[in-house]
């Protein structure tokens, strides 16, 4: 098939797929307290519904599929789905991003099913603060997650994700620096996005890369590793070897230009950009019977109106039409 490419000559490479809008933690830069209105498990598109989709987006040149949510291992049998796409051809990069706290329990089924890279979501290695930011008193089980996933050398790299709230986490950085030169996982700071289903974001309270990065060179100088194009990290290494950290900087450094991605929700809309107003229902038509035909023309319709760039920078910017949980991040 012709690969998939938007109006702005990006060929679209990488597909994240949310297996579920429910979450088991309460991150307050993502989810309220008493949690959101779930969709239906009817909504939900089933483990067939979602391979067809991936299968025909494998073969418009679609070869990383990422697994997300809500919290994607509350979702029943999950180590089924990872087998079922692992097996289907061109799907070269099979990954799964999670907050880890089911992880001990499933990281054995999930690499035996064909999980190959996992990315865990931790912005503390303190319990208090843990708690503070997920309002759940987790961080061991997360802990303990990731020295099981550890354990098998099939799952690399191990990629520690920690989203950068100005105010809070300042005074983490040099844990989770040390974590990066002691512990197998690649560290990774995300700046903050309005994607919080609060709304209560404000550009003050990005704390960027940059500024993470001159803390963490007070103590280590770090060196540029090189990227890939497409990648939406900036890679550093410790300069005297051990370890290595990246910037993921869709605020102060966007990388829209060369973003290869669209997302599937759990309830079967394409979203061409995390910050979309627009989406494409694939799920009534996947229902009603449409053939392969019938849907590639739809996903590659969807693709020709991917958005230029985010426009969180400029005047007048609008939100996003549901909150990162209910998106897929
Ligand atoms: N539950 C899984 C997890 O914790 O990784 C997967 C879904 S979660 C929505 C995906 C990632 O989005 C997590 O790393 C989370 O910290 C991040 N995230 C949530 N809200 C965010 C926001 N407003 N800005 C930046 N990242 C956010």
């Amino acid at each position: 098939m012709e690969p998939l490419v938007d109006s702005w000559g990006r060929e679209i490479r990488s597909l994240r797929v949310s297996v579920t809008d429910k979450c088991n933690f309460r991150c307050r830069y993502c989810m309220p307290a008493e949690g959101l209105e779930w969709l239906g498990r009817e909504e939900i598109l089933s483990f067939e519904e979602i391979q067809r989709l991936v299968g025909l987006l494998a073969a418009m040149g679609v070869d990383e599929v990422r697994l997300t949510g809500g919290e994607p291992l509350v979702r029943r049998d999950l180590p089924v789905l990872v087998e079922m796409l692992a097996g289907i051809e061109g799907v070269r990069d099979l990954s799964l991003t999670t907050n880890g706290v089911l992880l001990d329990r499933l990281a054995g089924a999930l690499v035996a099913a064909g999980l190959r890279r996992l990315n865990v979501s931790l912005d503390s290695l303190s319990h208090v603060r843990f708690a503070e930011i997920t309002r759940r008193d987790a961080l061991d089980r997360v802990l303990a997650g990731l020295a099981e996933a550890e354990r098998y050398p099939e799952l690399r790299p191990i990629k520690v994700n920690c989203v950068a709230v100005r105010g809070f986490t300042e005074e983490e950085v040099p844990a989770l620096a040390e974590l990066a030169r002691r512990k197998p996982y690649v560290v990774r700071f995300i700046e903050f996005m309005p994607l919080d289903a609060d709304k209560a974001w404000r550009e003050d309270d990005v704390l960027t890369g940059g500024e993470i990065r001159a803390l963490i060179e007070e103590r280590w100088p770090l060196v540029e590793v090189p990227a890939k194009a497409s990648s939406t990290a900036r890679r550093f290494r410790f300069a005297d070897g051990a370890g290595e950290i990246g910037f993921v900087n869709p605020v102060s450094e966007p990388f829209c230009s060369s973003c290869d991605r669209i997302r599937l929700t759990a309830d079967g809309k394409l979203r061409t950009c995390l910050f979309s107003r627009r989406e494409w229902d694939l799920k009534e038509p996947l229902r009603a019977g449409a053939s392969d035909a019938d849907i590639e023309a739809l996903l590659r319709n969807a693709v020709a109106h991917k958005e230029l760039k985010h426009r969180i920078n400029e005047p007048g910017f609008v939100r996003a039409s549901r909150s990162m949980s209910q998106i897929g991040g």
